[in-house]
């Protein structure tokens, strides 16, 4: 790989469950860049702030830079861990603290949802996303890389699936990591959350004009990192 391909960046946006963290973890190990999961950072501001007592419906204009500094002020680094069996997964770190399975329950996917609307968390996590791009090399996944955050991105893709397929992957995903999930609740979730991101004033899910569409409904994973890699090779 030559110098100025380590420095690039791939983003992958789109709607939940359409399969971004899968893909994009393995498409940053084959190209040996970093990954950056985006959601992550909103979940963890959606934490910080609940373990604070603050609450999105209550950050009025006004509060506008406090609840910049606020997000600013949240430290999350991202360490990559390794199973007994081998399989590769990320570690979050908020304020030095492990809470890769606190910004995972259904509360707080929620409110970092809410979280995402108000524009000074979006500006606040703009600036922590592009610090983490700073140097390239790197796969970031999320809504509205392509369009706002990272628009000169190397390359850009826009992954979907239907309801129904991401429903059933995010239940599986769920139900290794808390016993009371439900395939009916984690669907309805996903439909409030893809109107939530796609209705949005600011910055909402859309596909970048320059992207490229991926349907992975009847897709594998491997089949879907192959396009991925391909395609990336063939912008090099
Ligand atoms: O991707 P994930 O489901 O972890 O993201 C959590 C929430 O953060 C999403 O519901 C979405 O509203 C928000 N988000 C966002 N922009 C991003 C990534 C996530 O608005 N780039």
């Amino acid at each position: 790989m030559t110098r100025s391909e380590k420095k690039r960046i791939v983003v992958i946006d789109g709607p939940s469950g359409a399969g971004k963290s899968t893909v994009g973890q393995r498409l940053a190990r084959r190209l040996g860049y970093f990954y950056l999961d985006t959601g992550a950072l909103y979940r963890c501001v959606a934490l910080a702030a609940d373990q604070k007592g603050l609450r999105p419906a209550g950050c009025k204009p006004d509060d506008s830079k406090k609840l910049f500094q606020f997000v600013k002020s949240c430290k999350i680094r991202f360490k990559r861990r390794k199973s007994r069996q081998g399989a590769v997964s990320q570690q979050v770190f908020l304020n030095g603290k492990d809470v890769t399975k606190h910004i995972r329950t259904a509360k707080i996917s929620l409110l970092a949802s809410r979280y995402s609307r108000l524009p000074m968390v979006r500006r606040a996590l703009r600036y922590q996303q592009r610090n983490f791009g700073k140097k390239g090399g790197m796969v970031a996944e999320g809504r509205d890389l392509g369009t706002v955050v990272f628009p000169k991105a190397h390359v850009k893709f826009f992954m979907v699936a239907s309801v129904e397929e991401r429903a059933r992957r995010r239940y599986l995903e769920l139900k290794q990591k808390f016993k009371s999930v439900s395939l009916k609740d984690v669907r309805r979730a996903i439909i409030v959350r893809d109107r939530a991101d796609r209705g949005r004033r600011i910055a909402p899910l859309k596909k970048a004009k320059d992207a490229i569409a991926v349907d992975t409904t009847a897709l594998t994973i491997d089949q879907v990192v192959d396009e991925m890699y391909n395609h990336f090779q063939r912008k090099s």
